[in-house]
């Protein structure tokens, strides 16, 4: 049976898989876990699905006695400030971040604003599994209020950042999700001259696909290089990842937006640490070794790089996928703050975006995908393991292959029956070879 909690939170087509009713059973089993009692701050996006599921999870949440503050319409990072603005026991967002319009998610979080973590999604996992749910007396139903998170949000986060004197023109593009609340106004309140794309709510999201790759911000691009503008940025469906495009629309990687911001943020601490999975550019160890720190690799996720934060600190985490974290200010990736940073950066370093993105080393990267039974990968696994035992291994999270050049990087998906394949070195040829090499002993590993 698969778990019913993946990378992060439940996902599923709404009103198939992600039902009203397991979304009432979500909610009470939360309200069971926390000892029926105690208030939980409830947030939504804009799919059509969004307000039946965020219903039947404050039903679950009140028959199991807890009280609950509904936040509304918020993007993912203000649902997590959310929690610790109203000093709330735990959070429930109903999003399903960039995945496209039928499907929706619940997703937990704890009291100090992160995610929930393996451990607690586990228990409520088994809360479900034997049915031991409890419901609360009349007397005990929870109760139910409205706040508004949003704009002691904006007040928190516009404190973090300088209105740079440099007056920038940003294209922004929300995809008609949870950005447009807040990212276009920050800009235009830090003195920006903003352009906002697809900043009207619409679940139905008939702008783009809510995932910031590239191929799905052609419009984006093309304004940017059109209107003479300094900058993209573009957000996932929640907010909680962004990207930027420079001045003639090419789209920067996550990685590389991400190293920007590190060095920008963390200039001038004591040996910062920085953590992220083994996926992430290397371009984030050179970014570390000028601040004079370190960086500390994880297994791929959220939650991981979450993990590795509460067990021994750090200072900002950060994925390939332009989900930054800065951990003294929450404990959640921040699509907001870091589009309001990277504009900071770059209006600071007077320099056009493509310019300050030279300032980094240049690497090139490929990212392919293979298909591959679950129930393979562990022998797949473990036969790579002996093909490549002369080289350098990491076996972080699938296994990370160092050339000295460069590195290939063959990991099982958590959550999909395939096996991804990254390669990166400082020449387009040299990546391209060394996935080429990943690809042909993947093949072989499984025939
Ligand atoms: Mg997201």
């Amino acid at each position: 049976m698969p778990r019913l909690f993946g990378t992060f939170g439940v996902r599923g087509v709404a009103n198939v898989e992600l039902t009203p009713e397991l979304a009432y059973r979500l909610g009470l089993a939360l309200a069971t876990h926390l000892g029926n009692g105690g208030e939980v701050a409830v947030g939504r996006d804009n799919r059509t699905s969004s307000e039946m599921l965020e219903q039947a999870v404050i039903s679950g949440l009140t028959s199991g006695g807890c009280r609950v503050l509904r936040l509304g319409l918020v993007p993912t990072p203000v649902l997590s400030f959310g929690v610790r603005h109203f000093r709330c026991s735990a959070g429930v967002m109903i999003t399903a971040s960039h995945n496209p319009p039928e499907y929706n998610g619940v997703k937990f979080w704890e009291e100090d604003g992160s995610g929930f973590s393996r451990e607690r999604e586990g228990e409520i996992e088994k809360l479900l599994e034997e049915g031991r749910l409890r419901k609360v007396g009349w007397r005990e139903i929870g109760r139910v209020e409205e706040a508004d998170a949003l704009e002691p949000y904006r007040e928190e986060v516009l404190k973090r950042v300088r209105p740079p004197e440099r007056k920038l023109k940003v294209v922004v593009d929300c995809g008609n999700a949870m950005g447009s609340l807040v990212v276009p106004g920050l800009l235009s309140e830090l003195g920006m001259q903003v352009i906002s794309l697809n900043d009207y709510l619409d679940g139905t999201y008939p702008s783009r696909k809510l995932e910031p790759l590239p191929e799905n911000l052609t419009l984006l691009s093309r304004t940017v290089a059109s209107t003479g503008a300094d900058l993209g940025i573009a957000l996932d469906g929640d907010a909680d990842r962004s990207v930027v495009a420079d001045e003639r629309g090419r789209v920067l990687m996550g990685d590389r937006v991400f190293a920007l911001v590190a060095r920008h943020y963390l200039r001038g601490r004591r040996r910062p640490r920085i953590i992220t999975p083994v996926a992430t550019s290397s371009v984030i160890d050179d970014v570390a070794r000028e601040l004079g720190g370190e960086v500390v690799r994880t297994r791929v996720g959220e939650p991981e790089i979450v993990g590795e934060f509460k067990r021994n600190g750090g200072d900002l985490g950060g994925e390939e996928n332009g989900g930054v974290m800065f951990f003294d200010w929450s404990r959640c990736r921040e699509g907001i703050l870091t589009s309001l940073k990277f504009v900071e950066a770059l209006a600071e370093s007077g320099k056009s975006t493509s310019e300050f993105d030279a300032t980094l080393p240049l690497y090139f990267q490929v990212k392919e995908r293979v298909p591959c039974p679950n129930e393979l990968k562990e022998r797949v696994l473990r036969r790579l393991e002996e093909e490549f035992s002369s080289y350098h291994l990491d076996r972080t999270d699938g296994l990370k292959i160092q050339t000295g050049d460069g590195w290939l990087l063959l990991r099982p998906s958590g959550t999909e029956p395939i096996f991804r394949c990254f390669a990166e070195a400082r020449t387009e040829n040299r990546a391209r070879e060394l996935a080429e090499l990943g690809l042909r002993k993947l093949r072989e590993a499984m025939g």
